[in-house]
């Protein structure tokens, strides 16, 4: 369906929602709240033809846009009201090809969809942690999930991505064509192009151990819970959330509002293995909710509320260690925020992710440890200068030697920040090449990286 824009669009194969359609409120939300972009148009795309008159179009008239896959970045770049949002949510094929183990996926599918698809083969690639995130945006910044210290971070199964550049044509790029902006897009995000489409390597995966373990949050159980992650076999992949218990159906109501460790696990391995390696963490405490269990990997994602838009205000950083002082921090903190919900997320890394050369790919935190997120929760926009101090806070009372950040976890935090995501040569060799694929920086609207001013930079 095309309605009314007031621009002068090119014609596309896929669909214009304009202000005026029904469905205009619902394509200009994001999955998290807060976020009010009312855009003269979001163009839904049908294929790299109509991606490639979209950027021709924004190019030749200066229209501001933002790209979006899956609608879950977490730092909602705003777009003027002449502007338009170029949406990926209608390019959702997949074609798995079970014998070479690789599947070519279309941007704009989600962790989940991909992930059911692939399990019916027994196969899987590792995404996040939440089944609705998009595969555009996850991929393009790395991609840390369940499956991070068996097989590293989405991009280590990168094989090859067709994009759209900022003169319109569509590029294959893998190790052998355009290496530098295959390269680039294994962590560089959105600066050099539209990805209409990823070739991604998978794996044997099938049945795992894995679920939900809620346990309660004393300093001694989170410093334990930390140490013996780093301890498991590279099988286990392990994200502890320290948050006060929600007040949901499974969680007995003597837990609600106390502070627990909600975590969840993933052993992808053999199943007997997968309960030894489990069986240390169910030790630690009497858990208050135990749903650890032989189970298909796409039960890492249960089902969502797709009405569910939290309002948050979120950092991220990497920490070297969790001992008990630190945990007791954390948990210092967390009893102080008066967020109607606040988490503190550790997720340790290592395995898989670890063994990829630093300057393999512009993800360049390797060697990073823990992977660790602080977010206050709560009701309405207008209370996020009441909850802010809390989250600077505790993310200084946190910091240790690496300043370093992952790039899908920042949110608008300016050009400081978005260099310690590209630490190092990473930044100038990412400069330079935004300089030979988008010199004018069309793509901006995102965590940028501007092109490189000097020709004889690398
Ligand atoms: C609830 C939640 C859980 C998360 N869990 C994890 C996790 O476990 N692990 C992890 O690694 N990350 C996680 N993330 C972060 C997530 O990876 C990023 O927010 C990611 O950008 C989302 O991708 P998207 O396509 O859904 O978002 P979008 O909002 O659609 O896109 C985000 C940005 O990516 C770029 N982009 C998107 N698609 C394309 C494309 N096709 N071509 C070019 N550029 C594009 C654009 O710059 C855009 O601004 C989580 C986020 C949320 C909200």
């Amino acid at each position: 369906m095309t309605t009314r824009t007031t621009l002068a669009l090119p014609k596309v194969a896929g669909r214009v929602i304009a202000p005026d359609d029904p469905e205009y409120d619902k394509a200009r939300s994001s999955f998290y709240g807060g976020f009010d972009l009312r855009p003269a148009a979001i163009v839904r795309v049908a294929d790299a033809n109509d991606v490639s008159r979209v950027i021709s179009f924004v190019r030749e008239t200066g229209t501001e846009f933002i790209v979006r896959s899956g609608g879950h970045g977490v730092a909602g770049y705003a777009v003027p009201e002449r502007g338009i949002v170029l949406d990926l949510a209608d390019m959702r094929s997949l074609d798995i090809d079970v014998e070479g183990r690789t599947a070519w996926a279309q941007a704009g599918l989600t962790a989940a969809e991909y992930t059911k698809a692939a399990d019916a083969h027994d196969l899987a690639t590792g995404f996040g942690d939440t089944g609705s995130v998009g595969l555009g945006g996850l991929t393009l910044g790395g991609g840390v999930g369940y499956l991070v210290r068996k097989h590293g971070l989405t991009i280590d199964d990168l094989v090859a991505a067709d994009i759209v550049t900022a003169d319109g044509q569509l590029l294959r790029v893998d190790a052998d064509s355009h290496p530098d902006l295959f390269w680039a897009i294994r962590g560089g995000g959105g600066n050099f192009g539209v990805v209409t489409r990823f070739k991604l390597r998978l794996h044997p995966v099938g049945t795992i151990v894995g679920g939900m373990m809620m346990l309660p949050a004393t300093p001694d159980v989170i410093h334990e819970f930390i140490a013996l992650s780093e301890a498991a076999p590279e099988e286990l992949s392990t994200i502890a959330n320290v948050m006060p218990a929600p007040p949901m159906p499974f969680v007995p109501a003597e837990h609600h509002g106390k502070l627990v460790i909600f975590a969840m696990l993933c052993y992808a391995g053999a199943v007997e293995a997968g309960q030894r390696a489990v069986a240390p963490f169910r030790a630690l405490a009497t858990p208050i909710v135990d749903m650890v269990k032989a189970c298909r990997y796409p039960e890492m994602y249960p089902p969502e509320d797709p009405d569910y838009h939290p309002i948050a205000t979120g950092r991220t950083m990497f920490m070297d260690s969790v001992d008990r002082g630190v945990a007791e921090t954390i948990v210092e903190h967390l009893n102080a925020s008066t967020a109607p919900m606040r988490v503190t997320q550790l997720r340790v890394l290592g395995g898989a992710m670890a063994r990829v050369p630093v300057d393999a790919t512009a993800f360049a935190h390797r060697r990073s440890r823990i992977l660790v997120n602080v977010a206050a929760l709560y009701e309405s926009a207008d209370q996020a200068p009441l909850h802010e101090p809390w989250v600077n806070g505790l993310t200084a009372a946190l910091k240790q030697g690496d300043s370093g950040a992952y790039v899908n976890f920042l949110v608008d935090e300016g050009e400081a920040r978005i260099r310690q995501a590209y630490p190092g040569p990473t930044w100038d060799r990412l400069r330079a090449i935004k300089r030979r694929y988008d010199p004018t920086n069309l793509f901006r609207l995102n965590q940028n990286i501007p092109p490189a001013t000097d020709a004889s930079q690398p």
